[in-house]
């Protein structure tokens, strides 16, 4: 894939370099894949999931949903995938609701035309680990029906290497500051050979941080009002082999203003 998304950061302190920038940096941690066969109890992008036996695996029966390349809806529902599984031991950076340690999202891998987003449907569900291993692994999971659909949206199963990182906003910087920085970012382009978005944004699969947008920033709010969190950005990347239509971006939010965590998602490309 042409798309370079490999955050390089660098030898400096971006805010000794541009102090503009003081303030605006986020701690985000990196899910950097590689490919493999992560199991159940692994962190892992599109890996087997911890599935507690006593809950059936999630579905999707949107109507009109519709699969590549013929833009036929399945009859029926179908078995969504698993995106991403992270265990709070593996991102001790990222701080879990109370009570729970792994973060897990799936999606229904069709475009959905009646979704904002025109993209896959994506789930979360926040657990605790030790409340799965106590009732069991689900076994019968449905595998991924692969050949029906396009591998848009169904990613090849990485483990993840965790990689803690600061990084500084691309979409999200305020115009102004924008602007006004220009000129001295390129000089900085010029001297390290390489684009602002490479040195100083992670745009790529990620928990916490500035979402990887591809386009102009979309910040959901919740029904009471509050700007969510980003929590997850999953993108495009060789190793887990989907396209996402053209390169594209899924951004998951999470309101944790709200005691019951509602969470929304963007999508670009
Ligand atoms: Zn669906
Ligand atoms: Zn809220």
């Amino acid at each position: 894939m042409p798309v370079e998304r490999t955050f390089t950061g660098l030898p400096y302190d971006l805010d000794d370099l541009l102090p503009e920038l003081a303030g605006l940096g986020r701690r985000t941690t990196l899910l950097l894949p590689k490919s493999g066969s992560p199991g159940v109890r692994e962190s892992s992008l599109g890996g087997p999931l911890l599935w507690p036996a006593d809950e059936p695996w999630p579905t999707c029966g949107q109507p009109g949903h519709w699969a590549w390349p013929d833009e036929k809806s399945p009859p029926g529902t179908v078995p969504m995938v698993p995106v991403a599984q992270l265990f709070a031991r593996d991102v001790p950076e990222f701080s879990f609701p109370e009570g729970r340690d792994m973060l897990q999202l799936v999606w229904c891998p069709l475009i959905h035309p009646q979704d904002q987003a025109h993209a896959a449907l994506p789930k979360l569900y926040w657990r605790r680990e030790a409340d799965v291993l106590a009732v069991g692994v689900l076994r019968d999971i449905p595998a991924p029906q692969a050949g029906e659909y396009e591998e848009e949206f169904t990613p090849s199963p990485c483990a993840v290497f965790p990689t803690p990182a600061v990084e500084y906003p691309n979409w999200d910087m305020p115009e102004e500051l924008q602007q006004a920085l220009q000129p001295r970012i390129e000089e900085l382009e010029e001297r390290f050979g390489m684009e602002y978005t490479r040195f100083a944004c992670a745009l790529q699969n990620k928990v916490g941080g500035y979402p990887a947008w591809n386009q102009q920033p979309d910040w959901p709010v919740c029904e009471r009002g509050h700007r969510m969190e980003h929590l997850l950005s999953i993108t495009a990347e060789e190793e887990l082999d989907m396209d996402m239509g053209d390169l594209g971006g899924m951004y998951i939010f999470v309101c944790r203003a709200c005691p019951d965590l509602p969470y929304a998602h963007r999508y670009d490309c």
